[in-house]
């Protein structure tokens, strides 16, 4: 056990059962019970999480972690899932004990082999969510914690991989995962849901309840290095309300109040202006029953300055 080969084998078959579970799911929601079914690769029967709950899943019959987990449930105990992205990468922490607990060697061992694994996120009780492959490309024992890539957009061969075998077996298995379905990024599956269930599935400037329409957006957006993939730093806006608040045609001001562009206010257009847009100037925003879910007025700030520095003077 503990071979190159069956090592690769067994992910190669715990990969195959998630595109599987992916395919039979319109959500990509995987249940406890689909984590826990073991994969079989030579009489060996193994999970793709670890059945005790732990956070570094490394089954005894293979050298490295198969998986790691992370919930979106502080007191989960494991890694917190999305308020941790450093430069694009997801900053996962070490188990409690320091890096020469044998866990968290095998955890940074992940970032010198640059061997594929999967990222499980527990979403609440019972509701998971998995990208594969992703990498480990990062490591900093004294700060404890590893970067992953989860963006799947770095190829599985690269200068890392140490070993000519190394290098055959990744080019093998990159031939296997260009066939597989492009995964949506983990971390924007997740921040969806969970803005979408703040909001009851509704628009929270129009209450427009269309699940096709309705869509999560980001306060402070994506691509800007502060943004984080948390509920208080998005919105659930139906497709138009979306498009009007990225484009600074409606902001939001750090009280929930919505503001419409001067010169949208000032022109003259059919009903869909006078009611989807013009309408909104000085309404209350539609607020996440919780009060924790509720946008951060420090995102809302920053991007009301954004806004405001839009509007024709
Ligand atoms: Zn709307």
């Amino acid at each position: 056990m503990g071979s190159v080969d069956f090592d690769q084998q067994v992910r190669l078959a715990a990969f195959d059962r998630l595109r599987e579970l992916a395919a039979a799911t319109s959500d990509g929601v995987l249940s406890r019970a689909d984590l826990l079914a073991p994969v079989e690769v030579a009489g060996q029967r193994i999970p793709l999480v670890s059945p005790a709950g732990e956070g570094i899943w490394k089954p005894r019959q293979i050298a490295e972690p198969l998986s790691v987990l992370s919930s979106a449930d502080p007191s989960a105990g494991v890694p917190r899932y999305g308020d941790q992205i450093v430069g694009g990468r997801q900053r996962y922490d070490y188990r409690a004990g320091g890096p020469d607990r044998w866990f968290n060697r095998a955890l940074a061992g992940l970032a010198q082999s640059g061997t594929d694994l999967i990222y499980v996120v527990k979403l609440r009780a019972g509701e998971y969510t998995a990208a594969w492959p992703v990498r480990v490309v990062g490591n900093d024992p004294t700060g404890g914690f590893v970067l992953i890539d989860d963006s799947r957009t770095e190829t599985v061969t690269s200068p890392e991989v140490a070993t000519l075998g190394d290098r055959l077996l990744a080019s093998e298995a990159t031939a296997r995962y260009t066939t597989a379905p492009r995964a949506v990024r983990l971390h924007q599956q997740a921040f969806r849901r969970e803005v979408l269930r703040a909001y009851d599935q509704s628009c929270a400037m129009c209450r427009l309840r269309r699940p096709e329409l309705v869509e999560a957006a980001h306060i402070i957006p994506d691509a800007d290095e502060r943004s984080r993939p948390v509920v208080t730093n998005g919105l659930a806006l139906c497709v138009m309300h979306h498009a009007a608040f990225d484009r600074d045609l409606v902001g939001i001001d750090p009280r929930y109040q919505v503001h419409v562009r001067r010169d949208v206010l000032d022109e003259v257009d059919g009903p869909m202006l006078r009611h989807g847009l013009q309408g909104l100037a000085g309404q209350t925003l539609h607020l996440p029953q919780q009060r924790r879910d509720r946008p951060d007025p420090e995102f809302l700030d920053a991007r009301f300055a954004q806004f405001r520095y839009a509007e024709p003077t």
